[in-house]
């Protein structure tokens, strides 16, 4: 395993980490095994957050008695002094641990990091708490490249995380500038929020650049923690055929595709939008076309209903064109 340092946090951590999103889809069993196969393999970088529904607790069991073998990193989407102050008492009590290595603000837009910022915001929080000693480092989770833009400037920064992955390099030169500043760069969405199905070739593409610090690719088993270990720690260069297969990979996603995240909810009509891309994806990508049906079945109420009143988009952080996507789906599957 590699490791290199976080930036100004000085921590050193593995490049592949874990993203505790997938956790919500195993049982607290499940994830007991996978925190021993985590400390076998030295993978010792552990991301979660308030809003992953279980992840926290069922961290916080597998934990038990191994906690110094890990940092780990949460988050927390409030953004007030009094709400911020008992996220992280609930974190610390979910995470069974008396110290959180690294402590993110959720995904903040440019009025949200002016909340934080403001008198009675969550930074007071936030500081009080390291001086405290409940904390140790302060970062920072974005979707926004503008909002990117802006927190590097802030000395308090100490880490980034953003989307970086073979469609998603707008980040490339504030990763750069991250670098130079000291800044830690953690990587989220490696895989494009699962659009990139070939999770070797999407490792190895970000394995490239010397700014990542760590990449946190969601895993649910051993055999996804071993991959991802191999094509994380492959420094060779990308060959001739990975490339050619990352230009198809950018082709056939382009720049209108939905990362799940699900910010987009809930939908006034009641579609599921990202399951509803989902289900287009194995119908027109994957040659799936009646599991891709059966998906979209399952998926909500069909693309056809959508009232078009346009708050999805509002909500979209990649400020996708949700509503004329949608109605390629309801083309799709002819409702
Ligand atoms: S614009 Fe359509 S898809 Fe978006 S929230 Fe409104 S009804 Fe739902
Ligand atoms: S449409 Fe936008 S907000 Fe909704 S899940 Fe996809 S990327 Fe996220």
């Amino acid at each position: 395993m590699e490791y290199r340092i976080l930036g100004k946090t000085g921590l050193k951590i593995s490049t592949l980490g874990f993203g505790g999103i997938p956790i919500q889809r195993i049982d607290a069993e499940g994830t007991k095994t996978l925190v021993r196969q985590m400390a076998a393999a030295g993978v010792n970088y552990i991301d979660t957050a308030r809003g992953y529904t279980v992840s926290e607790e069922y961290l916080g069991v597998a934990l038990e008695g191994m906690r110094e073998q890990f940092i780990l990193a949460t988050k927390s989407m409030v953004r007030d002094k009094e709400g911020m102050a008992n996220e992280i008492e609930i974190s610390l009590k979910n995470l069974r641990t008396d110290y959180i290595d690294l402590y993110q603000f959720h995904n903040p837009n440019a009025a949200q990091l002016e909340q934080i910022l403001a008198p009675g915001g969550a930074m007071e929080a936030m500081l009080e708490a390291k001086a405290a000693g409940k904390i140790g480092h302060i970062g920072v989770t974005l979707h926004s490249k503008e909002v990117f833009e802006k927190v590097i400037e802030y000395d308090w920064v100490e880490s980034v995380m953003f989307p970086y992955n073979i469609v998603e390099t707008q980040g490339e030169e504030l990763m750069a500038k991250c670098a130079e500043k000291n800044i830690g760069f953690i990587c989220m969405k490696p895989l494009a929020g699962g659009a990139i199905e070939d999770a070797t070739l999407a490792l190895r593409f970000i394995a490239q650049n010397p700014h990542v610090t760590v990449a946190i690719p969601g895993m649910a088993e051993a055999k996804e923690l071993e991959q991802n270990m191999a094509a994380m720690c492959d420094q060779r260069p990308l060959t001739e055929a990975e490339l050619t297969q990352i230009q198809q990979i950018r082709q056939q996603l382009g720049n209108n595709f939905c990362r799940r995240c699900g910010y987009c909810a809930p939908c006034s009509a009641g579609i599921g939008i990202p399951a509803a891309f989902v289900a287009e994806g194995y119908a027109l990508r994957y040659g799936l076309r009646e599991y891709g049906e059966k998906r979209y079945e399952a998926s909500g109420a069909p693309a056809s209903s959508c009232v078009d009143c346009g708050l999805c988009e509002e909500r979209c952080p990649y400020q996708l064109p949700i509503r004329n996507m949608l109605k390629k789906v309801a083309e799709t599957f002819g409702k």
